[in-house]
């Protein structure tokens, strides 16, 4: 789930059908109510470290913001204790309609093309894919297992992976040994799924075109690319696992696999330090010690030239993704920026818009400047494909998700 703050509205008690949505990581569990028709986040919150010493909650709802550092043992404590904060601050469980959980899963697997009840079944599958996500599947388990004790609503699982189900097998697969990719499972799942589904469908629902050849640019902390036609998913940047790609916060995108053996062999480094290094050490962080891109924006305009450098190398990444699928898609109509980079940084919109001249995209300066949660097109009227700002909502994604099994 993307991290921005999401406004808190308050709407009057008992009037409204509302949904639950779980994230919950190996020592977190973050949660938003959300009304599914209209979007409104009601109540939001998150415990951090649990199972440590003290645990960090945090519940918001209309104007109150509780916070509260305590011992959590573990993600059932947890989730007990929001449940308990709705009734203190708000709003009460009895008089919040909840209809369904929604919980946001990465790995889906080969299996999940869209959202899931969750059976116990279903349950086992997502653990079965354990092996392919292994910091994250465990860790949505922990919160799946205790809210379905707590909360007796249908819960909905929502997959990452899913929107890529549609990927062609020319795109989804490796030119690796054919029988080692299928013991391992090894293919491109894709990741950010359900920001590039919401994006991508809030794109055909704005310009009312349901046959466009799309690209959306999620640039977040992590970052994607995907090409969508016709609404169907037909290629996207992550892969195997969220590290391939485009340069990212702190992860390296695409890098030649063998950097791993020369880093093996010659560093002698393990195999978890490697993973650490990729995942963690390196993008914007490795190149320039700093994952946020404000701040490295700041720098690279005061004159800083590694920040610089790092921005060329992130433009660089996208031009060659959006060169890359436009070839794929045989053509484009529209390319649409979303996420906390995406949304709010218009020099990199325009940086990269600037690169795409030659397609015929025409960036319209006043229209990248302004700043709004709405969607809008900041091309120009000629500009031979449109460019669009599409704010993402991945619970809200989640939240319609689930209420379409309910
Ligand atoms: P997300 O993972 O979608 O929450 O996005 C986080 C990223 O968005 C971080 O790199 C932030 O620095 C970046 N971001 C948020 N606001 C801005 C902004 N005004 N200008 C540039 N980057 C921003």
């Amino acid at each position: 789930m993307g991290g921005r703050p999401r406004k808190i509205k308050k709407i009057s008690k008992g009037t409204f059908v509302t949904v639950l949505v779980i994230n919950s990581g190996s020592s977190s569990l973050k949660y938003q109510l959300v009304n599914p028709e209209n979007g409104a986040a009601i109540a939001s919150g998150l415990v951090e470290r649990i199972g440590e010493e003290i645990a960090f909650i945090k519940h918001a709802y209309g104007e109150q913001e509780v916070k509260l550092e305590t011992p959590v043992a573990d993600h059932s404590v947890a989730l007990a204790k929001v449940l308990e904060l709705f009734d203190q601050v708000g709003p009460a469980l009895s008089e919040a309609g909840i209809v369904a959980v929604g919980h946001r899963v990465v790995q889906g697997g080969s299996y999940f093309s869209g959202p899931a009840i969750i059976t116990d079944e279903v349950r086992d599958l997502i653990e079965g894919f354990a092996p392919l996500a292994p910091l994250h599947n465990p860790a949505h388990l922990k919160g799946i297992d205790v809210a379905r004790e707590l909360m007796d609503v249908p819960h909905v699982a929502v997959f990452d992976t899913a929107f890529f189900q549609s990927l062609p097998a020319e795109a989804a697969t490796y030119a690796l040994d054919k029988e080692v990719a299928a013991k391992y499972s090894i293919r491109r799942y894709g990741a950010h799924g359900t920001s590039h589904q919401y994006v991508s469908g809030k794109v055909t629902e704005f310009l009312g075109d349901s046959e466009l050849k799309q690209i959306v640019l999620h640039l977040g902390n992590g970052a994607s690319a995907s090409a969508v036609k016709n609404g169907h998913a037909v290629d996207t940047s992550m892969g195997l696992t969220p590290l391939e790609g485009l340069v990212m916060g702190t992860r390296t995108g695409d890098i030649d696999p063998a950097a791993v053996f020369h880093l093996s062999r010659v560093g002698g480094m393990s195999t978890d330090e490697i993973d650490t290094l990729f995942n963690k050490q390196s993008g914007l962080k490795g190149l320039t010690g700093d994952n946020d891109m404000r701040a490295i924006r700041d720098r690279a305009t005061a004159g800083d030239a590694e920040a610089r450098a790092a921005l060329d190398v992130v433009v660089h990444r996208l031009i060659k993704y959006v060169g890359a699928y436009t070839a794929v898609l045989g053509g484009l109509d529209t390319l649409t920026f979303t996420a906390g980079i995406g949304e709010n940084d218009p020099d990199l919109r325009a940086e990269v818009c600037e690169r795409l001249a030659f397609m015929g995209i025409k960036l319209d300066l006043e229209k990248n400047a302004v700043r709004s949660k709405e969607p809008r097109v900041i091309s120009t009227e000629n500009s031979a494909i449109k460019v669009l700002v599409v704010p993402t909502n991945e619970e809200l994604a989640i939240a319609q998700q689930a209420m379409s099994l309910i």
